[in-house]
């Protein structure tokens, strides 16, 4: 059975119709926390033992610790004589649910593997950072571990990765060493992109 509830109708006054008691009011919470971490961040800045730690992160030059399972921008492993780990057995590309994976297959001479990547490429405009294809691997030669979650660019091009760039991190290997190399230096993706067009 429905049963109906009437609710009164809440009657203002002419003074509280005109809404100025609420905005004021927000005015005066929103104005309260803006001083107060005001007070705190110049308290920090002169040196001085703040009691209450600031709630924000002064970004890009303090960044947040990530935890160690977050998913980051991919990066593909090396063997240790160098050669990309990938066999090009197509499981992450075929996995993925956004299709942004493309891996062209070249045939390996060396006999050890039948098969290496000639090409590999991941779209990040179209991924969701699912992870799916770090699952789906056989053979551990792609990760999402490489500590770049703050991914922008001026380009779509940018945003197209390419099996070379996705390798030039291997040696990393966790979030941690990772940041360890940033420490006290803002590298933007932007910047990663000249140094690999100069190297
Ligand atoms: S994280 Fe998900 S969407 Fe992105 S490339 Fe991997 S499988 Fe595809
Ligand atoms: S990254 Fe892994 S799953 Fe994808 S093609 Fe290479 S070996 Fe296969």
């Amino acid at each position: 059975m429905i049963t109906v509830r009437q609710v009164r109708e809440v009657k203002l006054s002419a003074w509280q119709n005109t809404y100025y008691p609420e905005l004021w009011r927000g005015m005066f919470i929103t104005s309260k926390h803006f001083f107060q971490n005001f007070g705190r961040f110049i308290g920090r800045a002169v040196g001085l033992k703040v009691k209450r730690p600031l709630v924000t992160f002064q970004y890009p030059e303090e960044r947040r610790p990530i935890a160690p399972r977050w998913r980051g921008r991919h990066r593909l492993m090396l063997r240790p004589d160098g050669a990309p780990r990938c066999v090009a057995c197509m499981m992450c590309e075929t996995a993925c649910p956004d299709k942004c994976i493309y891996i062209t297959a070249g045939e390996a001479l060396d006999g050890r593997i039948e098969k290496y990547p000639v090409a590999f490429e991941i779209d990040l405009l179209r991924c969701c950072f699912c992870g799916l294809c770090v699952e789906a691997c056989p053979e551990d030669a792609i990760r999402m571990d490489s500590g770049y979650i703050d991914l922008g660019g001026y380009s779509r091009a940018e945003f197209y990765l390419d099996r070379d760039y996705l390798l030039k991190d291997s040696a990393l290997t966790t979030h941690s060493q990772f940041r360890g190399e940033l420490d006290g230096v803002v590298v933007t993706r932007v910047d990663l992109l000249a140094q690999a067009k100069h190297h």
